[in-house]
């Protein structure tokens, strides 16, 4: 199948119109029209080359909502009309411990990520969201439950299971003290996600454009970063910290706010390193930890989670023509909360 997409075919070119190829179905295999696609700022670190590992060209998009259009002929879970999901995993070994264990992430043989990225083949590249259809194996495509608007439940494909994985690994409880650091894509659904689960939750933002917000999202305070002497009066108050900040700051100001014993999550993703003091964390026996998306079983129950408790993304819908200005908008914090690209917008 020959079919419409955006790519970007250098760090310094903007997206524009390019037509890729999707397999034709093989027996396991789903085919999807896209209807929404959310921008993630990954997308916007990969166009950009950030992380310095971009293959062009690429067709960003990992926060996927559509229909199932076709299936092959041993599809046993979805069936035409179903209205599903595709997020950051489109394939993996299936066999190893990792694998096995739902951890499709960190699959020993490599994941395949649903765009630039190598399919299992190892040859061929992967081509994102931001594109008409999508062929997946059924074993990567989730179910997006009946009474979440598709729209805004499609953030919760990538922004969700990000920050409702640390939250649950991590044993987020009520009443922990929960600081979410940056009011973006990620952290708006922290905000929704910690406080569903009971916790008392603080903002840490670079301004105060996003207060009134961030109450209305659940939190309880709302602290501006930047502000004189606003940080230290949280010293030693929080259980948990999800940074979910996207460019590089100081961590250990960060580390401060932590309660003896608490941990700080990283799943921001900054292009370059920061130091980090050892006696920022040695006093106070502080954890500093990781969280990559989640795996394939836990997105599900993630979006199970967020049919029960009806939550979804606050979304910006914008037409796939709008994409550059969304992201030069996303580079100066300007998003409320996520862009989401209407997919008609690309046959019109
Ligand atoms: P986003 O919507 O652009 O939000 C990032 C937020 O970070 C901004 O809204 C801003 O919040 C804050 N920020 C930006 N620059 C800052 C600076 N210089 N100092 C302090 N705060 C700053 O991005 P996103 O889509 O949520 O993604 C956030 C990060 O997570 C990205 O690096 C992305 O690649 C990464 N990510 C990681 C995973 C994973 O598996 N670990 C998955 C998805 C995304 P305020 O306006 O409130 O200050
Ligand atoms: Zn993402
Ligand atoms: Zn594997």
């Amino acid at each position: 199948m020959n079919v419409p997409s955006y790519a970007a075919q250098s760090a310094t070119a903007p997206l524009a119109p390019y037509r890729i190829v999707r397999r034709d179905a093989r027996p396991g295999d789903v085919v999807i029209e896209i209807l929404y696609c959310g921008i993630c700022h990954s997308d916007v670190h990969k166009v950009n080359n950030d992380w310095g590992n971009t293959h062009f060209p690429v067709v960003p998009g990992h926060e996927i909502v559509g229909r199932v259009v076709s299936r092959g002929s041993k599809v046993s879970r979805f069936r035409e009309g179903d209205l599903v999901g595709v997020g950051c995993i489109v394939d993996s070994c299936r066999v190893c411990p990792e694998c096995r264990a739902g951890h499709e992430m960190f699959c020993e043989k490599g994941v395949t990520f649903s765009f630039d990225s190598l399919e299992q083949d190892k040859k061929t590249w992967t081509y994102g969201g931001y594109s008409a259809s999508l062929v997946v194996d059924e074993r990567y495509v989730l179910r997006i439950p009946s009474g979440l608007d598709p729209a805004r439940a499609a953030p919760l494909l990538c922004a969700g299971i990000t920050t409702y994985s640390p939250l649950h690994q991590f044993g987020c409880k009520p009443s922990d003290e929960v600081a979410v650091v940056g009011l973006g894509g990620l952290g708006h659904l922290a905000v929704k996600l910690a406080s569903s689960m009971g916790a008392d939750v603080t903002v840490l933002s670079t301004s105060h454009g996003k207060e009134e917000d961030a109450a209305r999202l659940g939190a309880k305070r709302f602290v501006v970063t930047k502000e004189p002497g606003a940080l230290d009066a949280l010293a030693g108050k929080f259980n948990l910290m999800l940074d979910t900040v996207s460019a590089t700051h100081d961590l250990n100001k960060e580390i401060t706010l932590l309660r003896n014993f608490g941990t700080l999550i990283l799943v921001g993703a900054p292009p370059t390193p920061t130091p980090l003091e050892a006696f920022s964390l040695i006093s106070g026996d502080k954890r500093i930890a990781g969280s990559n998306i989640g795996g394939i079983p836990e997105t599900q129950e993630m979006l199970d989670y967020c049919g029960k408790h009806g939550i979804t993304a606050d979304v910006e819908m914008i037409k796939i023509q709008d994409v550059n200005e969304a992201y030069k908008r996303m580079l100066k914090n300007d998003v409320k909360y996520r862009f989401v690209i209407d997919m008609a917008t690309l046959k019109a």
